[in-house]
């Protein structure tokens, strides 16, 4: 099945918008502590780089990545989540923020809880740009929510369909190739 970016769902300038405000919450809560801002590759990738150029200079930022998959080039989750890069830092007493582009069955985010729970973090909390409330199978909590978006399919500013599409500024709803 090809799929293509149809409509646009979020533009650049609502997730510019989300993203100063999160940013900002960010700032009051940790102003003069060290936050370590882990992204959950590939697609929080610009997420990431966006909103930390937003959190004021009053927090001491540390940016670390690591990699969390499911498998296949399937716009459904296989349910079985394996971690495939871990943090190189050492994240024992530091207050770790996982930031995510989507929430959808939680079942990744349950592992990467699981994961931190374990791993002597001072504090871990999540921030997700997305969030498909509607389809979570596994409740986590996440602190920090970009929008809450129906069931559909997206790409862009990160996120992928079968590695494509990541580029998008805007976020887009995709749609079979065939279609129009
Ligand atoms: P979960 O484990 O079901 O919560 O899925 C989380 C992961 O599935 C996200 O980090 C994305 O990589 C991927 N994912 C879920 N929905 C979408 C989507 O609509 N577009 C692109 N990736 C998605």
């Amino acid at each position: 099945m090809a799929l293509k970016a149809a409509e646009v769902l979020i533009s650049q300038e609502r997730i510019a918008e989300r993203v100063k405000t999160i940013a900002a919450e960010i700032g009051q809560k940790y102003a003069g502590q060290n936050v370590l801002m882990i992204g959950i590759l590939r697609g929080a990738v610009i997420f990431l780089s966006d909103l930390v150029r937003e959190i004021p200079s009053s927090v001491d930022v540390t940016i670390e990545f690591m990699k969390a998959s499911s498998y296949g080039a399937s716009t459904q989750s296989s349910g079985e989540v394996r971690i495939s890069q871990e943090p190189t830092i050492d994240v024992r007493g530091r207050n770790v923020i996982i930031v995510e582009d989507i929430v959808d069955t939680g079942l990744t985010l349950r592992r990467l809880c699981e994961y931190f729970s374990a791993s002597g973090a001072a504090s871990v909390e999540v921030c997700v740009l997305l969030d498909k409330r509607e389809r979570r199978v596994a409740e986590v909590p996440v602190e920090y929510v970009g929008f809450v978006i129906p069931d559909q399919f997206v790409v862009g500013y990160g996120m992928d369909y079968d590695e494509k599409m990541r580029n998008l500024p805007s976020i887009h709803v995709v749609r079979e190739a065939a279609e129009e």
